[in-house]
């Protein structure tokens, strides 16, 4: 499918049917699958053949959505995972275990952080993180001997801070170590990390991917690109042979194009199990189908819906990285410059009280935990997730009290903007 362009990829790509085989990807329901002899079976366990012997690891309905993330994204291989939170998991955990050290961006979304900065260091990971707008000397200073990964997010949920991937993945490359870039906001049709240096690339596939906020789910892509040969002594679990498969080593086996995402499925799938349904697989085909058509609109929506609150007199403060006034609207055009995401933060006059107030009066946009939904939508973080923060608290972090995130559906944006007009009224 390298071919063709994008919008045909979000149609097409991964699945291709055979002659009087289904149109539509088939759910396969099913938790095994039947051999003839054990000599087939065994092959499979011992990664010698390809196929699938357990839902736990592997699916073909969830392989065929993969392949078709792996098109977009222009990958050499993909996985789905549960959730976006196994799938940042799955990523850094791949090549870092214990002992091990990351370099992060401080601007990420909120589980993120707290899988990093809490869990993974109770499993002996350490991190140190650095400002998206870090600079080359603050990038190198923060890597360590036991570095094994950087990450970050191309447009940070919920600071909305646009990634200077190059500049990223130049730094992870000085230190022989990949790129893990979070592309969940933007989505392929707007921006393709790969292309800009990253190794890998993570999706929660929860949000526009899926787009009609049916399906909890994660995606992780690997560009096939990173040499991790050439760093070996880094890299034991890819480089060095694995007991548990009969001593086979990945990049060996796999190849650069296959080794990470095969080792993942075959060692972290195995042992954690964090796979998506075929259920959940298949509606997030369907939203990928029209995901080159939906997104356009998001961004449409949350360009216009920024313009009218950037001139509105009880608006503080827009973030919107299409807004010329933005801080990131430089990077924005060069890495996103068809639009980034329907996702607008801004901040109201009145602190606290008055975004609960204004948040009551909306009649289209729904208060909910969520984003990137045909439907918009909105949080006010200090009175939902952050509630538990005083507003000093909330100013330090960067959030304050009268902050609204809003995700601007799918709706016409008069409807949109008349429904915040009266709210704000
Ligand atoms: C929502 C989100 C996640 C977590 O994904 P889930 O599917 O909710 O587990 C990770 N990264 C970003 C950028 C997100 O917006």
């Amino acid at each position: 499918m390298n071919e063709y362009k994008i919008n045909t990829k979000c149609v097409q790509a991964g699945y291709r049917p055979g002659n009087g085989e289904p149109r539509q990807i088939p759910i396969i329901q099913s938790t095994t699958f039947k051999y003839d002899t054990s000599e087939d079976m065994g092959k499979l366990f011992d990664l010698q053949a390809s196929g699938y012997f357990y839902t736990r690891l592997q699916n073909p309905t969830n392989d065929y959505v993969a392949a078709k993330i792996a098109a977009l994204e222009g990958g050499s291989a993909a996985m789905l995972t549960s959730s976006g939170q196994a799938a940042n998991f799955f990523a850094i955990f791949n090549i870092c275990e214990c002992g091990g050290h990351i370099v992060s961006s401080s601007s990420i979304y909120g589980g993120t952080f707290n899988l990093i900065a809490v869990t993974l260091k109770k499993m002996g990971i350490s991190v140190t993180f650095v400002s998206p707008d870090a600079s080359d000397e603050e990038l190198d200073a923060a890597f360590q001997e036991n570095t094994k990964a950087v990450f970050g997010e191309t447009i940070a949920n919920p600071a909305l801070t646009v990634l200077d991937i190059e500049k990223y993945a130049k730094a992870a490359h000085r230190h022989g170590v990949p790129l893990i870039i979070d592309n969940t906001f933007p989505t392929p049709v707007n921006c393709r990390p790969i292309e800009w240096g990253a190794d890998i690339v993570t999706h929660s596939t929860t949000k526009y991917m899926d787009g009609h906020g049916a399906a909890v789910g994660g995606a992780i892509v690997d560009s096939g690109k990173f040499d991790w040969m050439a760093h070996k002594d880094k890299f034991p679990g890819l480089c060095t042979p694995d007991d548990s498969y009969h001593g086979i080593t990945y990049v060996e086996q796999f190849g650069n194009a296959g080794a990470f995402i095969t080792k993942c499925t075959a060692q972290l799938m195995r042992d954690f199990g964090c796979i998506q349904s075929p259920q959940n697989a298949f509606l997030l085909n369907l939203g990928l189908e029209s995901l080159h058509v939906r997104m356009p609109r998001h961004v449409e929506n949350g360009q216009a819906v920024a313009e009218f609150l950037s001139s509105h007199p009880k608006v503080e403060k827009v973030s919107y990285s299409g807004l010329k006034s933005d801080k990131y609207y430089a990077l924005a055009q060069k890495y996103l410059p068809n639009g980034g995401c329907g996702v607008v933060s801004f901040v109201l006059k009145g602190g606290r009280p008055a975004a609960e107030e204004f948040m009551k009066k909306l009649k289209l946009a729904a208060i909910e935990t969520h984003v990137a939904d045909a439907r918009t939508c909105c949080l006010n973080p200090a009175t939902s997730t952050h509630r538990q923060l005083t507003d000093a608290q909330l100013e330090a972090a960067g959030i304050p009290a009268g902050l609204v995130r809003l995700s601007c559906g799918l709706e016409d944006k008069e409807d949109l903007i008349n429904d915040l007009k009266q709210a704000l009224a």
